[in-house]
């Protein structure tokens, strides 16, 4: 039995091309989590250009991306130049900040960065643990530039 293929279509502006083509290009060196933040990321970013600024050509994106985001910058940097291509961002560069995971131990209160995969508590090692930071994917700010 043959599948159905989704009519999902590209919800950018002036794009409107199926998404199965746009992922079948890149599929095989870029994974679907960057492509998915970085149309996100896209979508913001347009949303937020001021209404009396709409000529303004946007620079940059400056965002903030945490470490259990499980992100890999280079290629969602890529993903967002294929997104952005033809759109009202083209050519803005998106500058990618990369937070550390710091976590909290319940029982002791020890406060340690989370360098590898152990969530566990480096001076008790109670499980008990709160993650303070690392799970951030926030647009932090757009720079634009009026011709
Ligand atoms: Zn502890």
């Amino acid at each position: 039995m043959q599948k159905q293929s989704e009519a999902v279509f590209c919800t950018l502006r002036r794009c409107k091309k199926p998404l199965r083509s746009v992922f079948a290009l890149l599929s095989g060196f870029i994974k679907m989590h960057e492509m998915g933040i970085a149309m996100q990321v896209a979508e913001i970013a347009t949303a937020s250009i001021p209404e009396d600024m709409q000529d303004a050509r946007v620079e940059r994106v400056n965002i903030k991306v945490g470490k259990l985001a499980a992100v890999v910058p280079e290629s969602l940097r890529f993903c967002f130049e294929v997104v952005i291509k033809d759109t009202r961002l083209d050519g803005a560069e998106l500058r990618i900040e990369e937070i550390p995971v710091v976590a909290r131990c319940r029982e002791c209160d020890t406060e340690w960065t989370v360098t590898g995969p152990v969530f566990r508590c480096e001076k008790c090692d109670s499980g008990s643990i709160e993650v303070l930071s690392g799970q951030e994917l926030d647009i932090e700010s757009i720079e634009i530039t009026e011709d």
